[in-house]
């Protein structure tokens, strides 16, 4: 609980924050090698947050030694289970401890509401205990072989494990790599996104304050062509973890593939449908979610439901509808407790948007509403809720990932139409169908072709459930026990006996 209720008493909060641009490696704050900084601003309302150490490959290179090192040591790759379940259920309360303070910095460095951040941090929380919970929970397995061997068949840590994440949720996409790989017993090399290193590094800090060995979590602030290229291509890293666009989801195989042929786990991004049959069950319903799912975290998020495929025989009906549930996400004050639309993560992502608003306008799509830039006197970077209706697929705005409040209206005449309509994209992320016909929603479950299905809902997930990808949304999953895989090895030993 907390006492701080109103948009001043956060912002004041906001303003006696004190925080490090520093990487932290081996439990340690450093500059970079190079002493280079980057600024950080915040899109809040344009004021710079932090000067915040640029790392390059001699950065990366020492957090790879440090996470080697801690790795051979086996002070954390090798205790018992149960030890590292402690230290790691230890994180997540002191992370439940800091909770309005690491929101605090992810409302400041990212712009989400500050209500959303803390449910970002609770969730962070929830991750790295699931992962401690299940940790001494897992068996391996004896073969079914001859009588005279005993064959075993053994997960072991796979060793330095490199993650690179987002900034669209700044400590929850850290923390899906970081609850399976820490879990596991590895070391891990994290890069921020450069838009936010901030809560990272306080994350980090937090991490070692539990206990964690030093070298066994390394955060190197920086860019994806300098720091994350590093981390990409080094020849001590065993495994990378990306979250991030697909256009560098490639790049992360290629520098795998031009290096030491590590693993290499993709999360990317996507182009997700509603499809809205003439029979769905509760159209209000079905409005309210479609709008949450594409105005929540201003449209910057993966599973975005960015398309909204429907039934022409019901198209004005749930235009109206949506219409009215789009007004309560007016852009507003990241720290007022009811806003519910923050900001756009910078300046560049706002340019994005827009230019994709120009493009919907310029390929005959039709705007029901929105389209603009809002409160630019607050020196922050936000966008109205935007609608286009009468889209085709084959738009640009239907095919490309606009990463923003930003929704896609494309009618069609039948359901095969909107199962066609839904499955064509290269991406393969999520995807909704609204009916009221429980045999026809089982059908279409099974023919869209996605990671994450909801029925008569939308953007519906647990921990305990994986975040499964199709087609370029990604390689792998995360969340869930099936994570964990991304970051042993399965070792085969046969005994002679
Ligand atoms: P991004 O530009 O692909 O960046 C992701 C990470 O990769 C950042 O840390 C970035 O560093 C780094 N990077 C950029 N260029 C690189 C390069 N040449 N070599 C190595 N690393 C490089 O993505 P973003 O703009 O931060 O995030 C938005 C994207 O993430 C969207 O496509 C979204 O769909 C996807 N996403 C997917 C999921 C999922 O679970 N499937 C979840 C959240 C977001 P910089 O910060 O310096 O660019
Ligand atoms: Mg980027």
């Amino acid at each position: 609980m907390t006492a701080t209720v109103d948009a001043t008493a956060w912002e004041t909060r906001a303003e006696q924050l004190t925080f490090s641009g520093d990487a932290l490696i081996a439990n340690e704050l450093v500059p970079a090698r190079s002493g280079e900084v980057f600024e950080k601003r915040s899109p809040v309302d344009g004021r710079t947050l932090a000067q915040v150490a640029s790392c390059d490959t001699e950065d990366v290179d020492e957090a790879v030694r440090a996470a080697r090192k801690a790795f051979d040591d086996g002070a954390w790759s090798r205790i018992a289970p149960r030890e590292r379940k402690r230290i790691l259920l230890d994180f997540a309360s002191r992370i439940l401890d800091a909770k309005d303070e690491l929101a605090l910095l992810v409302t400041l460095e990212m712009g989400k509401p500050i209500g959303d951040a803390q449910g970002e941090v609770d969730a962070v929380a929830q991750c790295i205990s699931y992962y401690a919970e299940a940790l001494d929970k897992l068996f391996g397995e004896i073969g079914p072989t001859a009588p005279d061997s005993l064959t075993l068949v053994t997960k072991e840590p796979a060793g330095v494990v490199g993650a690179v994440t987002p900034w669209n949720y700044p400590l929850l996409m850290p923390a899906w790599k970081l609850g399976p790989a820490l879990g596991a017993g590895n070391s891990v090399v994290l890069k921020p996104a450069e838009q936010t290193p901030l809560s990272a590094i306080r994350l980090g800090q937090i991490a070692a304050e539990a206990g964690l060995p030093p070298g066994v979590l390394n955060v190197v602030p920086g860019f994806g062509e300098t720091a994350g290229q590093a981390i990409g291509r080094h020849m001590d890293v065993d495994v990378v973890g990306f979250t991030g666009s697909g256009e560098v989801g490639k790049l992360f195989l290629r520098y795998a593939g031009e290096s030491n042929m590590k693993a290499v786990w993709l999360e990317c991004g996507g182009k997700s449908p509603n499809v809205v049959l003439a029979d769905a069950p509760d159209l209000d319903d079905a409005a309210a979610q479609i709008a949450a799912g594409i105005f929540g975290n201003s449209g910057q998020v993966c599973n975005a439901g960015s398309r909204l495929i429907v039934d022409r025989s019901i198209g004005d009906d749930l235009l109206d509808r949506l219409l009215a549930a789009t007004e309560p996400w007016q852009p507003g004050n990241p720290f007022e407790p009811d806003t519910r639309m923050g900001a756009i993560v910078d300046e560049t992502q706002l340019e994005r948007v827009l230019s994709y608003i120009d493009a919907g306008r310029g390929e005959g799509a039709r705007l029901a509403t929105g389209g603009n830039r809002a409160l630019a006197d607050s020196g922050g970077y936000y966008v109205e809720p935007t609608i286009f209706t009468d889209a085709t697929n084959r738009m640009k705005i239907a095919q490309e990932e606009i990463f923003g409040p930003v929704l896609t209206v494309i009618p069609v005449d039948d359901p095969d139409a909107a199962v066609a309509a839904a499955n064509d994209t290269t991406y393969g992320l999520a995807a909704a169908v609204w009916t009221r016909d429980i045999s026809r929603a089982h059908r279409i479950a099974r023919a869209l072709r996605a990671g994450n299905v909801y029925v008569n809902t939308y953007d519906r997930g647990d921990i305990s459930l994986p975040f499964a990808t199709f087609k370029q949304s990604g390689i792998g999953i995360d969340k869930s026990i099936h994570a964990i895989d991304k970051y042993v090895r399965i070792k085969t030993t046969w005994i002679s006996i």
